[in-house]
């Protein structure tokens, strides 16, 4: 069997391909539909071959109050001077020592979110994408692999790698089946730069230079590979910012009164009864620039969960808007975004490969692992949602 040589774009846009001219060469590409949602989501999907209504992972903070790192919060809360950054800075670190979480983001600091409701909330990952037992149930492509004995190779993909240094020290001394390289910097420079501005150009063009270089060198020492480059979703242009904390100001209300998480264009709400539902969804109705996710909306993309951990009610800010105050920060330095409707084409990632791609349509993130199965020779395990690429549509 053919060793698999895959490359990880994070955030790469179809588009992008005109700055890259050896990726560009390759005669089979795809558009890839993302999900709506970010990494999180991303990286499940991809890993595991279904989509977040079955996997349940959609975003960084859910509600679970009996499995929150901040529990002890609660009683230290009314303390003068702790709802403050350094306050807030404190209380994350501390809960760090206590949480054995070693999953890509950890246990993040929550920016915007006054301290009374942090015992609200739990982190949905627990473990790193290749860890063991990442996701109860639905082992992943890493997990599958090694199961089968099937040797691999991760580089690059490890918390706080920033840049492509990993990569261009990896050498192909002993050739695994499955060799996968991360190139999650592309995602970082294109929230600040925008991924169509000259200088994230230049740095596409520098990444797909040591991507032809990896794959000559692969090239000379095997002959003939696998080659697989692929993205989990695209990049659009933030032209807006919307502060939800004082929309809410101009109708008279306070935001943080109510149990509520703000992501870069979601904002979610817990009620506790009734008449704060008919307050939140009278003013986010007039919001003009979004929308509640129906139940129609969810079925469609997915994301239906069965209880409320992501939200009684879910507001999607749509493009080219994001919320500025956030429990992520204040937005200041993002002026590109993701996140936005699969139905987007500057949503979509790309797929690439130096085998035909027989399917048609566009390839989707659930595809990634029943596509790699294939080409190792492994059968696809029945609950998966994705499709083998390589065969006629639906084959
Ligand atoms: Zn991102």
């Amino acid at each position: 069997m053919k060793p698999i040589l895959t490359i990880f774009f994070d955030g790469l846009k179809p588009e992008s391909l005109e700055s890259m001219p050896f990726l560009n060469s390759f005669k089979d590409k795809r558009r890839m539909r993302t999900i709506l949602g970010y990494s999180v989501a991303c990286h499940a999907s991809m890993y595991t071959g279904i989509y977040p209504d079955k996997h349940l992972l959609w975003f960084v903070w859910r509600y679970s109050p009996e499995t929150s790192p901040f529990k002890w919060v609660r009683y230290l809360r009314n303390i003068p001077l702790m709802n403050t950054l350094p306050g807030k800075y404190f209380f994350t670190k501390t809960a760090r020592l206590f949480e054995r979480n070693t999953s890509y983001f950890g246990i993040p600091m929550v920016v915007n979110l006054p301290l009374k409701y942090w015992h609200y909330f739990d982190v949905s990952e627990k473990k790193f994408w290749d860890e063991p037992g990442y996701l109860p149930g639905y082992p992943t492509i890493f997990e599958i692999l090694r199961s089968k004995g099937i040797g691999i190779d991760i580089v690059g993909m490890d918390k706080g790698v920033s840049d492509v240094s990993e990569i261009e020290r990896y050498q192909f001394t002993e050739v695994k089946p499955f060799t996968y390289l991360f190139v999650g910097s592309v995602d970082l420079f294109s929230h600040r730069l925008g991924q169509d501005s000259p200088e994230a150009r230049k740095r596409l063009k520098k990444i797909d230079q040591l991507i032809e270089k990896k794959y000559e060198e692969l090239r000379k020492r095997e002959g003939s590979f696998n080659f697989v480059a692929f993205s989990d979703h695209g990049h659009i242009k933030v032209a807006k910012r919307i502060d939800l904390y004082a929309v809410f100001k101009e109708k008279g209300q306070d935001l943080n009164r109510y149990l509520h998480v703000i992501d870069a264009n979601y904002a979610r709400f817990w009620f506790r009864d009734d008449r704060e539902r008919t307050n939140i969804e009278k003013i986010l109705t007039e919001i003009p620039c979004g929308f509640i996710l129906t139940e129609d909306l969810l079925k469609k993309y997915h994301v239906m969960m069965p209880d409320n951990r992501y939200g009684d009610l879910i507001f999607y800010l749509d493009a080219p808007h994001v919320f500025s105050k956030t429990i992520w920060g204040f937005s200041r330095s993002i002026n590109s975004m993701h996140g936005y409707s699969p139905d987007y084409p500057d949503s979509d990632g790309v797929f690439i490969s130096n085998q035909e791609i027989k399917n048609d349509t566009p390839v989707e993130l659930v595809d990634i692992l029943p596509t790699f199965l294939s080409l190792l020779g492994i059968e696809i395990p029945p609950y998966v949602d994705g499709r083998n690429i390589w065969n006629k549509r639906d084959g």
